[in-house]
């Protein structure tokens, strides 16, 4: 086998620095397929080189890819700092989350493109998230207060939108809406538990619901939860 196409994902020196080796050698791990930022074409780090992107969104810091023909590894600062649910694609999952009252049907939205928290930096996750009008500290199995102002949409062919007090924080989604799931919602009277935060990309995609990461990042404060409604149009 001879090639000289370049493959791997390339760090720069200073994005390195800014993200710390631990994160580097886990994106460094982790990747295969990606979109890239730029030309929005897949790639793939096997098949030329990729470039780890950094988008800042103020306070917070998000890992993107690039092919590296298109844009070398470096830090950039999203147009919009204060949208992040909108800057930061969020992952929809019906969970039924069992109680002692029975299945509590929890709609779960976990940031896609992994929110970087940076060694020696105060998290500014949970002051977001409260910001707008989640609640920490409420155990999974436990009841969450209402969070007003929210609302969930849900339409056919899985089509999820969800909006905040103000605005929305997700678009145009799309999600797998359980028969079983739907029938939960519909007997809590059309309310539904939204938990919205990081969560490692692992736990993401789990097959599984991993209720024991779910309960140890809402203990940390990077997933919040409220009672919202939900409307099925
Ligand atoms: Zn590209």
């Amino acid at each position: 086998m001879t090639s000289s196409t370049p493959t791997g994902l390339h760090i720069a020196e200073d994005v390195e620095a800014l993200i710390g080796p631990r994160h580097a050698a886990e994106l460094r791990e982790r990747l295969r397929d990606f979109t890239c930022l730029l030309c929005t074409q897949p790639g793939h780090p096997d098949r030329g080189a990729a470039s780890l992107v950094i988008v800042a969104h103020g306070a917070f810091h998000s890992a993107r890819f690039a092919h590296a023909d298109c844009l070398p590894s470096c830090v950039v600062d999203a147009p919009d700092s204060n949208a992040l649910p909108g800057a930061v694609e969020l992952i929809p999952r019906a969970v039924g989350v069992p109680t002692p009252q029975g299945t509590r049907p929890v709609l779960l939205l976990a940031f896609e493109e992994e929110l970087l928290l940076l060694d020696n930096r105060t998290d500014p996750l949970p002051a977001y998230l409260t910001a707008l009008g989640l609640h920490t500290g409420t155990g999974l199995g436990r009841a969450f207060p209402a969070s007003p102002g929210w609302q969930a949409r849900f339409g056919s062919k899985g089509y999820l939108a969800v909006d905040g007090p103000s605005g929305p924080i997700l678009t145009d989604g799309a999600m797998v809406v359980p028969p079983v799931w739907r029938d939960l919602v519909h007997a809590d009277g059309n309310t539904v538990t939204v938990l919205l935060g990081r969560l490692d990309h692992d736990h993401i995609w789990a097959p599984h619901p991993p209720f024991g990461a779910y309960q140890q990042a809402l203990r940390a404060g990077t997933l919040t939860g409220g009672l919202v409604t939900a409307q099925f149009i």
